[in-house]
């Protein structure tokens, strides 16, 4: 079977799209390009924002104008929470945001290997987000409906036997919407591509319900990959010969609260006292451990590899957290906030915990600790009852902490989220309007960042040849490129010596 690949949204979805794309390649299938007159087109969808959802139906359709013969199939959080929608766009097979192995199986098992007709696995089935509170698994219950050659319905909980081909009952009794513990699906890294950075995803799901979020209700519960297979996956990476290591999660932050019970008493913390933790709970102190376990085991199972970190939820930044993360020999200078806004008020209304008082703080303790570390962040814009007021304090506030680059966005409702319900709904045209001036501010702090770069020395491990010139990133997450040869997945010091159309050009040291 020759078959494609697009994914839509983060990291997370990219971890996944590459495990179902290598569990096929186990199965002995091709992957080749949308185009290349596929059996199976996948897309892994993303709902995060009305645009994604746009692009995930839009792609849907692409899809079916460039393969007409091709079987449509497709995952990840938009199938898994509007999977009737999909349906109607005419796909043969869809997935969630959850079982990816499952999927690849069931889109394997679209290839005649002994079984025929049409699959399609609604994660959903008819509920809808708002009258389902949200579930303790995430998941909120799966139902798998399967048209066999004769036609017959095969209805929920019955498990597709690949070798005899028939049936198994599983679950059979357990009603509809019967929650399964939360398990976190343990897919080995690695890409079929690039050989050089790598993903590592060690967390799903999240238990932080901000306001304007959508993803608990799909991703469910945070749960986390086991420090042991933290260990394996590391190691395998670095066998793999990948230089550098992307830890990604859904919220990382959030790391290893499933994995240490909540009646151990935190002995006294190097800081004492702990600002407010994500959810109020006292685990931040395991979280803190944790992630930073997770992290130094990473470390310790590939002392080669440099490690970047996804974002970070800035309640989790306390100077103790800060020194502690400084003490990871290979780690990144790089770290990316969660901030989503600059005011006090917004935060409350989004539901995040944490004031701008305590973000200044992590940004003194993160400078302190890490030399010239790119400290970038994440910034939604327009939120319900935003006011005029409320945006310039988070302008000043931006500007204030001086981010070396920020991903900006207006505010976009998704139903069945408690801010879709708030009065005081900002205009569309205002969210963008001041997603626009707020990314006016970050270009310039951006290049005042990359300006005060000139003449340093930085390492940049090396990813592509492009235009006459070999470009990779630095620790910092700058795009250095250099017209000296270098081979692909290399490490090299480099001297930054000029800006060309805001292209950062340097030497080999
Ligand atoms: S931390 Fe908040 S924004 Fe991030 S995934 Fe969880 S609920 Fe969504």
């Amino acid at each position: 079977m020759k078959f494609c690949t697009l994914t839509l949204g983060c990291k997370v979805n990219q971890y996944e799209t590459q495990a179902i794309e290598r569990i096929l390649c186990e199965f002995g299938h091709t992957l080749v390009d949308l185009g290349d007159g596929c059996d199976v087109c996948i897309l892994n969808t993303c709902a995060v924002t009305a645009e994604s959802v746009r692009k995930s139906r839009q792609t849907i359709r692409r899809m079916k104008k460039l393969e007409p013969d091709a079987l449509i199939t497709v995952c990840g959080c938009y199938s898994h929470l509007e999977s009737e929608e999909v349906a109607d766009l005419g796909v043969d097979l869809i997935g969630g945001a959850t079982d990816r192995c499952e999927f690849a199986r069931m889109v394997a098992g679209t290839q005649g290997d002994g079984s025929s007709g049409l699959f399609c696995y609604h994660p959903l089935g008819s509920v809808s987000v708002q009258n389902h509170p949200p579930s303790v698994d995430g998941t909120l219950f799966s139902k798998r409906t399967v048209t066999q050659g004769d036609g017959s319905l095969v209805l929920f909980g019955e498990q597709m036997d690949e070798n005899s081909n028939s049936f198994s009952r599983t679950q059979e009794n357990r009603p509809p919407g019967f929650l399964r513990p939360p398990v976190f699906e343990e897919l080995p890294p690695g890409n079929t591509a690039s050989r050089t950075r790598a993903l590592l995803k060690i967390q799903d799901g999240c238990n932080n319900f901000c306001t304007y979020c959508i993803v608990p209700y799909i991703r469910g519960r945070s749960r986390s990959l086991p420090l042991s297979k933290v260990a394996e996956y590391a190691k395998l990476l670095e066998e793999q010969g990948y230089k550098e290591i992307v830890v990604t999660g859904i919220e990382i932050s959030s790391y290893g609260i499933d994995l240490f019970s909540k009646t151990d008493e935190p002995s006294p913390c190097p800081e004492g006292n702990h600002p407010p933790s994500t959810d109020g709970t006292l685990f931040e102190k395991r979280a803190y451990l944790s992630l930073i376990t997770a992290i130094s085991t990473i470390q310790n199972a590939a002392p080669n590899a440099r490690l970047r970190l996804g974002s970070l939820n800035p309640s989790l930044l306390t100077p103790g957290f800060c020194r502690e993360l400084s003490k990871i020999p290979n780690l990144c200078n790089h770290i990316h906030l969660s901030l989503q806004s600059g005011c006090d008020e917004t935060l409350l209304r989004m539901g995040r915990k944490y004031n701008t008082t305590q973000v200044l703080e992590s940004i003194e303790s993160i400078t302190k600790h890490f030399n010239d570390c790119s400290i970038t962040a994440d910034l939604i814009t327009g939120i319900p009852g935003e006011t005029d007021e409320e945006f310039k304090q988070t302008l000043s506030f931006i500007e204030k902490a001086a981010f070396a680059d920020m991903h900006i966005f207006p505010y976009s409702l998704r139903p069945g989220t408690k801010a879709a319900k708030m009065p005081n709904q900002v205009e569309k045209n205002i969210r963008k309007e001041r997603a626009k001036t707020a990314t006016e501010i970050a270009a310039n702090m951006s290049n005042d960042f990359t300006q005060k770069q000139l003449g340093k020395t930085v390492e940049v491990l090396f990813e592509q040849e492009k235009s006459g010139y070999y470009s990779g990133h630095s620790t910092n997450y700058l795009e250095i490129s250099v017209k000296e040869k270098v081979e692909r997945n290399s490490v090299q010091n480099v001297r930054i010596t000029e800006i060309q159309n805001e292209r950062l050009i340097g030497e080999i040291n």
